[in-house]
């Protein structure tokens, strides 16, 4: 059976249906179709005539599309597509029921309202037919529906001749994934084809017997059955009680066995020496460090002495002063003989990090040219830059003193980790603002070790992923939960420029009025360029969705600069743009000269994302702030209000009130704290994509586990797991289960959940 799991689909279900699938839903295997499960289910016997509907309740109905029209809403933005349909799929005849004309035009039927409906407008066709459903409301005295959930339907959802009718009416129909080119019904059909060509009885399952007796599941067989046809209620609710439980016990047994690989790795222990560069880098330290730096401090100094690697995640609000703790950790290191990267996600903050680590380290930082000098007054360390868009001679000095060892601390992009990049002694990466880099490129880098580095992982708002891993549990993690003293609060404003169009010439004066005061703004847009030349990409933690929305038009750097220089309230305002397509030295030179307070507002991409740290900028202004999500728009924010001086972050967006995207907006706007948000932001994200798939290109995503909803089950699954893996380590004696694991996550996968 497992053979036959990795089958090429055309061989079960024909070439046809197999390209269909492949085109539109990306699987190939038999295994990857028999887990595409259901997204959820209707129930037939649910199902309301028009003419009973009642008001206020939920109702689900089969419904014929009469007609289907789209117009633009007058006093906002956005478009409403009305529908109306009929279920009286008589070929005239409609009828008028109990005397009542609910749509005011033909008697028996019923207007179906969309909200910036653009699946409903290009699916809702003329004579077809669709399930609806939704909540019954009355508008002017009609009843219709609003944005109901839908799902196309062939020309007969009752074909199925074969069965008695009481039965049929009872059971659920399955909802799929589907997209408009192919419907859930048509996956459907492919799926109950599929599954009778399989030997279900021979179905391989990862859950051991004892578990599966002892919590009462399906057979797997059946599971896989009634999961795709169900007969009743129940019988999908069981299948998804097993296979949910099973999804967390994979998951929780590939875990449980790479904590248990890495408990045998081997490192180098890079104990603290006294009298070395660190103890004078704490002595000339301009601050004191607050109580949770030198706690964390305090656990990795013990880490990095021992001889297995440390793999630690450090989550700390934004202005937390993560940075300075990293620091730390690397001169520990450099004390002990080896040496330290960091990896920063771009080219500035790379330079950033870079020009402010040597400020901070003052005459214990040498470079190339001084070291000897500055070695003479004392001990010292070479910090070293290393960036793609450094002048080759540049870039292979900087590599020479990588791989000789004169450089202890190694800072660059992912140049990094290019195969010619060599270290002489690597001992620890710490990888900053972790959501930028995918596993394969921290592996590439620990790839450069003789032996296993320590490893430190920082991120400002964890991200879903991470939320996911600390609830499974996998990820040791420090947390720095207090800024330093002196930071003033940041205000955030969410700016509706639907509900006050007048408010965008506002936004500029408020502009006007930091500056006056002698401080510094920051502009941030979605996109480039204006015209739409293919630059646009949402932002990469933007929600799954972002994109569909049509016909608005979105701020740009270079459309944005364009309008503030002849904008009035800005004349004379000395403004740049910034964006990843320039060249890198004007980005330099921008960036230099907006932290010399030369340039006073900077209008940029969200290249200023992470970690750039101006502490005279006071106003962060976010255009079409819907276009990002929550984790970027907090990092965003966290560029203002470092210096003392209070910070405001205008979060401007042009969708109306109730707009399901201004939720993200408004969670943002309530909360500074980094944690929340981030809960928040798995809730708001259905089909949380909560492995990453995104940066590896597997099919990682959950199938039917939510960490927020099912972290009892997590916690079950994980017990088990210890247990199993605890007694049969290589789980010789677990075969199914370890194929699991094998297939579910792929080798990328699993190690980064080993990593986090
Ligand atoms: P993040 O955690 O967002 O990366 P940084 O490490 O960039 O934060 O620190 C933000 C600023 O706070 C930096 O300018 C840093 O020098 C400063 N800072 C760090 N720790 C302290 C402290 N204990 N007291 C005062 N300022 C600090
Ligand atoms: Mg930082």
């Amino acid at each position: 059976m497992n053979a036959e799991l990795q089958l090429p689909l055309e061989r079960r279900i024909g070439k046809r249906s197999a390209a269909v699938i492949e085109k539109h839903l990306g699987i190939t295997t038999v295994e990857g179709l028999l887990n595409y499960f259901p997204r959820r289910y209707m129930s037939r016997g649910e199902l309301t005539p028009i003419t009973e509907l009642p008001l206020d309740e939920d109702v689900t109905l089969i419904a014929r599309v009469l007609s289907s029209s789209t117009r633009h809403m007058q006093a906002r933005r956005g478009t409403i597509t009305d529908v109306i349909v009929s279920d009286d799929d008589g070929q005239q005849g409609l009828r008028l029921v109990g005397g009542r004309d609910f749509t005011g035009k033909v008697p028996g039927t019923l207007k179906i309202s969309f909200f910036n409906g653009f699946k409903a407008k290009s699916e809702l066709l003329q004579g077809r037919r669709a399930l609806f459903s939704g909540r019954v409301t009355s508008f002017k005295g009609k009843l219709g529906l609003t944005n109901p959930d839908f799902q196309l339907l062939d020309e007969d959802p009752f074909s199925d001749s074969g069965k008695d009718p009481g039965k049929l009416a009872a059971m659920p129909i399955p909802v799929y994934p589907a997209t408009a080119k192919l419907p859930s019904w048509k996956i459907q059909k492919v799926i109950a084809t599929l599954l009778e060509t399989l030997d279900l009885g021979s179905m391989p399952d990862p859950v051991p017997a004892a578990v599966a007796a002892r919590q009462d599941f399906l057979p797997v067989a059946d599971a896989y059955r009634l999961i795709h046809v169900p007969e009743t209620a129940a019988d999908w609710k069981r299948a998804q009680d097993r296979f949910r439980y099973q999804e967390a016990l994979v998951l929780q047994s590939a875990l449980a066995r790479r904590r248990a690989q890495l408990a045998a790795e081997e490192a180098t222990a890079r104990r603290p020496v006294s009298g070395g560069i660190l103890a004078a880098f704490d002595q000339n330290l301009p601050f004191t460090l607050t109580a949770g730096q030198a706690a964390v401090g305090t656990t990795l100094a013990a880490e990095l002495a021992q001889d297995t690697p440390m793999n630690r995640l450090l989550q700390g609000e934004v202005g937390s002063g993560k940075t300075v703790v990293a620091l730390r950790a690397m001169l520990q290191v450099v004390d002990a003989g080896g040496q330290a990267a960091l990896l920063a996600p771009t080219e500035v903050l790379a330079a950033q990090h870079y020009d402010s680590i040597r400020r901070t380290l003052g005459p214990l930082s040498s470079d190339g040219l001084l070291g000897g000098l500055a070695a003479s007054e004392g001990a010292s360390v070479q910090v070293t830059l290393l960036t793609g868009s450094m002048p080759t001679a540049a870039r292979k000095q900087a590599m020479l003193d990588a791989a000789s060892g004169s450089a202890g601390i190694v800072i660059g992009t992912h140049a990094l980790l290019s195969d010619n990049v060599s270290f002489y002694d690597l001992g620890l990466i710490v990888v900053d603002e972790q959501h930028r880099f995918g596993v394969e490129q921290r592996d590439a880098l620990r790839g450069k070790a003789r032996k296993p580095p320590h490893l430190l992982v920082m991120t400002a708002t964890p991200i879903p992923r991470t939320v996911a891993m600390t609830v499974f549990g996998d990820l040791e993690t420090s947390t720095l939960d207090e800024l330093p003293k002196g930071r003033a609060p940041i205000t955030t404003h969410l700016v509706g420029l639907a509900e006050n169009p007048g408010w965008a010439g506002r936004i500029w004066a408020r502009a006007r009025e930091e500056i006056d005061a002698g401080h510094q703004v920051y502009v941030v847009c979605p996109k480039i360029r204006t015209d739409d030349d293919g630059d646009f990409s949402p932002g990469e933690d933007a929600p799954p969705g972002v994109e569909s929305e049509e016909g608005r038009e979105l701020a740009s750097v270079t459309g944005v600069v364009d309008h503030l220089l002849g904008e009035p309230a800005l004349a004379g305002v000395p403004l740049a743009p910034l964006h990843g397509r320039q060249d890198p030295e004007l980005k330099t030179g921008t960036m230099a000269g907006f932290t010399a307070n030369r340039i006073k507002l900077l209008v940029s991409t969200t290249v200023i994302e992470v970690g750039v740290d101006v502490h005279n900028a006071t106003l962060m202004v976010i255009l079409d702030a819907d276009r990002f999500g929550i984790s970027q728009l907090h990092q965003l924010r966290g560029r203002v209000g470092r210096g003392g001086l209070p910070g405001t972050c205008l979060l401007v967006t042009a969708l109306e009130p109730g707009h399901p995207s201004r939720r993200r907006l408004e969670a943002v706007a309530a909360t500074t704290d980094g944690f929340l948000l981030s809960q928040e932001d798995l809730k708001l994200r259905r089909e949380g994509d909560i492995l990453g798939a995104s940066q590896s290109g597997g099919r990682s995503t959950l199938k039917l586990l939510r960490v927020l909803e099912h972290e009892d089950i997590i916690a079950r699954a994980r017990d088990d797991a210890q247990a199993i893996v605890g007694g049969d380590p290589l789980l010789a004696g677990h075969r199914e289960l370890a194929d699991a694991i094998e297939q579910y996550l792929n080798p990328e996968k699993e190690a980064f959940l080993e990593r986090g």
